[in-house]
């Protein structure tokens, strides 16, 4: 049987970029998903994922942040891949709302550039937000989206390249270590190695289920809405997040994919709950019509037909920090899970996060706030 020095168990977002970085450091790797290279039945799927550096979750995030522009460049060069688009980040919100106060915050405290905008000033540098007479909004120029289905194809291709053994239709049963090492069991066998990553997204409450985390799995869906004004207008937008009434938050993107694709908006968390494997793909009138009011109210010209929905899933802790960290009770495991609906613009920075815990046990980035000790 062939050893490895690690096993990586899910090759979703943060997989593919745990594989990329352990194959990076010569180490021999082996990589099981139970679908196919960058799919579409986890939480990396829809086209878009916002990245931006003004943290409103917390200020804490932003050294991760920063690293993760320097690594997403450099996965761009090295794939000669397409990944990253900046376009400016809108935070718009009541002055004392979480997206704008939150992004200011960070922003000062971390000396971000910066700029805030009073209603009459978003209305005239971008003409689709209408933001309510008590809405400010934050600016940030260094804000846009990276492409998550070419993220991970790209992550896949490096690790492979550099060597890595990446196995897809192979879905892990049990898992179990010891002091000598990690044993993977999948429907074709056992595999053996010093370490283990698991990485396993919306399957986190089985597979990780000797941790005992307070996960909540929700389903979230992605709406492409047809402007009745066309496209256009949209091409030129920044990604935004938007915080309404009752603290709701919508976001979305500029159009980006062509004259007939539509224009994408989503809600920020507060989905109902799912089981991962029995994901709802319907997406019912309520559910858009939901949609349409929430995006009336911020960009009421991109309120025209429904064109695709796509739903998704997040993994949500209830603070909503991440997961990242060795297993408590087993030194050579490391596991990342819980990423709350806000992971995918980190992707390469725990990929490395977890690629120094797999090979050293420490890591030289702030990784507190992400311990799964702090749950009683
Ligand atoms: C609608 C939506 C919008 C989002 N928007 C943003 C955004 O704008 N910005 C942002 O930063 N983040 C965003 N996120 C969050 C981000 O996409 C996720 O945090 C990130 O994709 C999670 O990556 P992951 O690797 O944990 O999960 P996944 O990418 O789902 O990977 C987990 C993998 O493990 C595999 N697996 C599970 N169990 C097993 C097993 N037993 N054996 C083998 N393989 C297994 C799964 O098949 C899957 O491929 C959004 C998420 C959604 C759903």
């Amino acid at each position: 049987m062939t050893s490895y020095d690690v096993i990586v168990v899910g090759l979703g977002g943060m997989g593919s970029a745990a594989v990329r970085h352990l194959a990076a450091r010569g180490k021999r790797v082996l990589g099981l998903e139970r679908f196919t290279p960058a799919h579409d039945r986890g939480s990396s799927h829809g086209g878009s994922r916002i990245i931006r550096q003004s943290y409103f979750e917390d200020p804490a995030y932003v050294p991760l942040l920063l690293r993760a522009y320097e690594l997403w460049a450099e996965a761009e060069k090295e794939a000669g891949a397409d990944l990253l688009t900046l376009t400016g980040g809108l935070y718009l919100g009541p002055p004392d709302s979480t997206t704008f106060a939150g992004s200011l915050r960070a922003a000062r405290e971390w000396d971000l550039p910066h700029e805030v905008l009073e209603p009459d000033a978003v209305r005239a540098r971008f003409p689709t937000f209408a933001p309510a007479a008590d809405e400010l909004a934050v600016f940030e120029e260094r804000a846009g989206f990276v492409r998550p289905e070419a993220a991970v194809a790209a992550h896949l291709e490096l690790a492979a390249r550099d060597g890595a053994d990446l196995r897809f239709g192979q879905q892990v049963l049990s898992w179990d270590a010891t002091g000598d090492g990690v044993c993977v069991r999948t429907a074709e066998g056992e595999h053996r190695a010093e370490r283990l990553v698991i990485s396993p997204g919306a399957w986190a409450p089985s597979v990780l289920a000797d941790l005992g985390l307070p996960l909540r799995v929700e389903r979230q869906v992605q709406y492409w809405f047809a402007p009745p004004g066309g496209v256009e207008p949209f091409a030129g937008n920044p990604v935004y997040v938007a915080e309404q009434a009752e603290g709701a938050q919508i976001y979305g993107f500029p159009a980006m994919d062509g004259p007939d694709g539509g224009v994408k908006v989503a809600f920020f968390r507060r989905g109902r709950d799912t089981d991962p494997d029995a994901l709802d793909r319907v997406v019912t009138d309520a559910e858009v019509q939901e949609m349409r009011a929430r995006v009336g109210h911020t960009l009421p010209g991109l309120v025209g037909p429904v064109l695709r929905t796509v739903p998704c899933m997040y993994t949500t802790t209830p603070d909503e920090h991440f997961v990242i960290a060795t297993h408590p009770e087993h030194a050579n495991v490391t596991v990342a899970c819980g990423f709350s609906g806000h992971g995918f613009k980190f992707v390469p920075v725990v990929g490395e996060i977890l690629a120094d815990l797999a090979t050293t046990g420490a890591t030289a980035h702030p990784i507190a706030l992400f311990d799964p000790r702090r749950f009683p």
